[in-house]
């Protein structure tokens, strides 16, 4: 059975000081409602500038959270202003990062194959990726949905094996539901949710299908999180907004209770 994974995308908020914070408080919160770690996996995905902070004072208290970046280079090292490589993210503990976020794919041009070589550079140096995945208004009006992610399924994953994908995490974030308070319903969700995992099936096998974990994203908060994870193929969530609260991301963890 797939652990489900819920991760709090913080997007370009929150500095190192606040950050601290959030992660202190939101160990208290889950303390609070007695999560149980082993059920439910959780983890924080801050900007980079934040990533010591997380390192520290999880290491420090022992936590149970994990962390991650929200992006990563595809080089090793060398001339690439700005950029962040699998290595350093390694050496701050890091477990996870999230590739192809549709805010990356907008504001900065990435494609599918991008995306696709940096969930293999991840996987190589020990990280598992977070590959984001979804389709914009326009596609959901036509109900291409379905053949729009599975397109971008296929072209992400060309040079993946199945022992890669079976050990990533797939986020299904439709973009008309990122920000938005339009959240996808628990239908629409299964439905581009199941199609990725028979995709995963057709293009490695059962066994890297069944073991994959696959995200919904959009609009989650502890309102409606248990509708969403009562679907066969959601395995979690990857929360915007409702993360940067303490309180209200421990409840949309311990959706179980
Ligand atoms: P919201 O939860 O704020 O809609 O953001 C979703 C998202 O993009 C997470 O990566």
């Amino acid at each position: 059975a797939r652990t489900p994974i819920m991760a709090g995308n913080w997007k370009m908020n929150l500095d190192h000081l606040e950050a601290n914070q959030l992660v202190q408080k939101l160990a208290w919160s889950l303390g609070d409602l007695d999560h149980d770690y082993g059920k439910v996996e959780v983890a924080v995905i801050p900007p980079f500038t934040d990533l010591r902070t997380v390192q520290t004072v999880v290491d420090s208290e022992g936590l149970k959270i994990k962390y991650g970046a929200q992006d990563v280079s595809t080089h090793d090292n060398g001339a690439y202003t700005g950029e962040i490589s699998t290595d350093m993210l390694v050496k701050l503990g890091c477990t996870y990062v999230v590739v192809g976020h549709s805010e990356r794919r907008e504001y900065h041009g990435e494609s599918n194959e991008l995306i696709g070589a940096k969930a293999k550079k991840a996987l190589e140096a020990g990280l598992t990726p977070i590959v984001c995945c979804g389709e914009a208004l326009e596609v959901r009006k036509e109900g291409r949905q379905v053949e729009y992610v599975v397109g971008q399924i296929d072209a992400m994953f060309a040079h993946l094996s199945g022992k890669d994908v079976a050990s990533s995490v797939i986020a299904y974030e439709p973009i008309w539901a990122i920000g938005t308070g339009e959240v996808a319903t628990p239908e629409d969700a299964q439905e581009v949710c199941g199609a990725i995992r028979r995709r995963i099936a057709e293009l490695y096998d059962d066994s890297v299908a069944d073991a994959v974990r696959i995200q919904y994203g959009g609009s989650v908060k502890s309102s409606n999180v248990v509708e969403i994870m009562a679907q066969p193929d959601v395995d979690g969530a990857l929360v915007g907004g409702a993360s940067l609260k303490a309180d209200e991301f421990a409840k949309i963890v311990t959706y179980y209770k």
